[in-house]
Order: C-alpha cells, then sequence, then structure tokens
C-alpha cells in the first residue's frame, strides 16, 4: 500500500514556497509521492484579469516540479467541467488508487474553513488532511479548536510544520510586474513566463496616458488602499493649482506614491536588492518605510516617470531638507487627503491652502509627535527635514 499526497492550489503562479512545501512534505508525511493538482475553475476564490489559462498554470507547475523526485502533477481538474471541488477530485483518486491511503494537503486557512467546504464528509471517507502550519500567535490556537473539532467528528489531521519562504502568489504577482520576481520563481518558469508574455512583464507602462496609469495602479495596490491614493492624487492636483505646481506631475505622483506599498517588509528589501540599491541603516532597521525609495525605483523604472516626480515620491513619508514645491505637496495631500481622519487634519487642510510651508511643518512636527508616542524612532530625513524649516521659516 501507497500512501499517496494530493496538494491542490491555484498556483498563479507557482513558487518556490509550493515547492519547498511539497518537498519537505513527502518525508515529514512519508510520502511515496505527491501529486500537485491546479484548479481548474476555483469554487473559492476568483482568478484575478489578467491571469495565465488554466493550461499554463499547469505547464508553469509541470515546469517547476520537474526534477523533484516523488513530485507528479495531474491535469485532472482541469479536464472536469464546472467548478473544481475538491471532494470530486479525492474521489476520482480514490478510484484511480483504491487500494492506497490519500492525504490531503492544504493551508492552515484552508483547514478553517473546511466546513464550508461542498461535501467535506466525503474528502474525510477517503483521505487523512495534512496542514502546513507555521505556527503563529493566533494561527495555533485557531487550527487546535478546528483540529480536535474535525477529530471529534472522524478526521484524521496531521499538522506540517512549515518553515519555508513565505510568499503569497498575489504578493508574486505584483513582484512580476515590478520585475522582481526571480528569486522567488522555480528555475524555468521566470522564463516561462516572459515567453508566453503573461503577468504584464513585457508590458511597457513607461509614460502611460493619465486614464491607462490610473487602470494599471489600480490593479496593482491593495484594494483597501484604491480610495486613500486616488484621493492623494485629487488633493496632489488641486494644491498644485494654488501653489502654481506642476498639475501632471501632481497627479502622476500621487497615483504612484504608494505603488509598492503593499509588499511587507522583507519584500521591500527584496525590491531593493533587485534593484542593486543599497541601504542606509535606518531603513533595513524598518523595511515598512520602504515604500517611499521603493515607489520611487518603480516609478522611475517600470513606469519612465521624469525626475520631479520619482523624488516626490521619494520623500513622502519621511520629508528631507530643502524640498521643493512638488515634493512639499505630496507630503501634504498624502497627510490630509479626503479619507484621512484624525485630531489636527482640519488645520492641516486649512494650513495647505494658505500657508504650505507651514502645513509640511505641522504634517511633520505631527508625524514625530505619534512616533514618539509609539516609542519608534524618527528618521534622519525627518530631522533633517525639520531642522532646515526651523532655520528657513
Ligand atoms: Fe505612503
Ligand atoms: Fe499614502
Amino acid at each position: 500500500m501507497e500512501r499517496i499526497g494530493i496538494y491542490g492550489g491555484t498556483f498563479n503562479p507557482p513558487h518556490i514556497g509550493h515547492i519547498q512545501a511539497a518537498k519537505q512534505a513527502i518525508p515529514a508525511l512519508g510520502l511515496s509521492r505527491l501529486i500537485l493538482i491546479p484548479t481548474g475553475v476555483s469554487p473559492h476564490k476568483e482568478i484575478p484579469e489578467h491571469s495565465p489559462t488554466p493550461r499554463q498554470r499547469l505547464d508553469m507547475l509541470r515546469i517547476a516540479a520537474a526534477d523533484c523526485p516523488g513530485l507528479e502533477v495531474s491535469d485532472m481538474e482541469l479536464n472536469r467541467e464546472g467548478p473544481s471541488y475538491t471532494w470530486e477530485t479525492v474521489a476520482q483518486m480514490k478510484a484511480r488508487f483504491p487500494h492506497d491511503e490519500l492525504v490531503l494537503l492544504m493551508g492552515s486557512d484552508m483547514l478553517l474553513s473546511f466546513d464550508q467546504w461542498k461535501r467535506p464528509e466525503e474528502i474525510l471517507s477517503r483521505a487523512s488532511l495534512a496542514v502546513f502550519f507555521r505556527g503563529g500567535k493566533g494561527e495555533s490556537a485557531a487550527v487546535a479548536v478546528k483540529k480536535a473539532q474535525l477529530e471529534g467528528a472522524g478526521a484524521k489531521i496531521t499538522l506540517v510544520e512549515n518553515n519555508v519562504i513565505d510568499i503569497s502568489s498575489t504578493q508574486l504577482r505584483r513582484l512580476l510586474a515590478f520585475h522582481c520576481a526571480d528569486p522567488f520563481l522555480p528555475a524555468g518558469v521566470g522564463d516561462y513566463i516572459r515567453a508566453n508574455d503573461l503577468y504584464d512583464v513585457n508590458a511597457d507602462w513607461k509614460n502611460l496616458p493619465m486614464e491607462e496609469l490610473e487602470q494599471v495602479v489600480v490593479r496593482l495596490l491593495n484594494p483597501n488602499r484604491v480610495a486613500h491614493v486616488l484621493g492623494c492624487r485629487d488633493t496632489a492636483v488641486a494644491l498644485a493649482k494654488r501653489w502654481g505646481a506642476d498639475v501632471t506631475d501632481a497627479a502622476r505622483a500621487g497615483l504612484l506614491h504608494d505603488i509598492t506599498k503593499a509588499l511587507d517588509g522583507p519584500l521591500q528589501l527584496t525590491v531593493c536588492s533587485e534593484y542593486g540599491k543599497l541601504l542606509s541603516e535606518f531603513s533595513r532597521k524598518y523595511p515598512r518605510t520602504l515604500h517611499a525609495l521603493t515607489g520611487a525605483l518603480v516609478a522611475e523604472r517600470i513606469f519612465g516617470e521624469n525626475e520631479a516626480v520619482v523624488s516626490a515620491i521619494c520623500c513622502h513619508t519621511t520629508g528631507k531638507a530643502d524640498m521643493n514645491t512638488l515634493e512639499t505637496i505630496l507630503y501634504v495631500a498624502d497627510y490630509m487627503e479626503p479619507n484621512r481622519s484624525f485630531p489636527g487634519v482640519e488645520k492641516l487642510r486649512e494650513l495647505a491652502y494658505t500657508d504650505l510651508t507651514a502645513a509640511l511643518k505641522l504634517g511633520l512636527e505631527m508625524t514625530l509627535e505619534h512616533l514618539k508616542d509609539q516609542g519608534s524612532e524618527v528618521s534622519p530625513e525627518s530631522r533633517e527635514a525639520l531642522a532646515w524649516l526651523n532655520l528657513n521659516p
């Protein structure tokens, strides 16, 4: 009797986290083989627009799993009509391997929603579950509760510690658009993506007309940040009109200023190293503040923006000494756009139209106050900005 693992997913695209997890699961679970099954039509999540076809996802997964002993790839879900339900996959696998033991692999998030899957009892009657598990704080408690509940109903569940690289396909698609994904792609997958022009890797986004730029930006942002970014763009335009700055530059800087904000700290560092950017000590310590620098790099290299736009994006979180009008406008617009609400924002909005420098100073002071309350360090750039403002009131 063999012990056979089943590992399904959209694999859009497959990344080294998937392959490392699969490789570790084989010995950890004593599997004779592990079959990777790309979803045809996912019942759980929508496949984003501009995604590869199911066949292309299958091709990429075959490339990713090539030369990995024990890993196989199956197209069974692609060959079925309608949504790809796991219970059907498990039933089909059981028919193919009637005398073998099946183990269904899944992430802990999937275990937590297991009750809402279609026909969970049919899955449990034919397979045991193996759950990849990182062991974060909230995760441990929730997984333990759900595991006990399902085991009470007769399920067999093994937890597999997952200490592989932490990257999601959503983040990877952003990195692909920024030409920074290679460290996370299995050998050959990057070449396949480029050869087939997937995930916008070959798109020319330099000097896009304004409406097209907005569409691309909205696609790359975290959905909950779109309103902020559009609000910042509109506010920057209004301030540019008030203070005689270039309105187009203000709009483009507003649209692009948070373009890399969705990437977490480690991925910010990835963008810097892929672009060959050396970092200050402060940036390495607080990589979250890096989105201004990485946003400027992406604005320059991917979107071909001019120097004025790039430098405004680069200092939009910290400020710096000697800020020009556009830099000041973006800093202030980011702070006061209509979706912001905090004590003092009304004062800032008023000052922005009467005394722009005073608005900048107020913004910097509020940031410093906030960082102090949090016990966080202030960046050297913010200190220099305030020193400069105090010398030139
Ligand atoms: Fe920002
Ligand atoms: Fe912002």
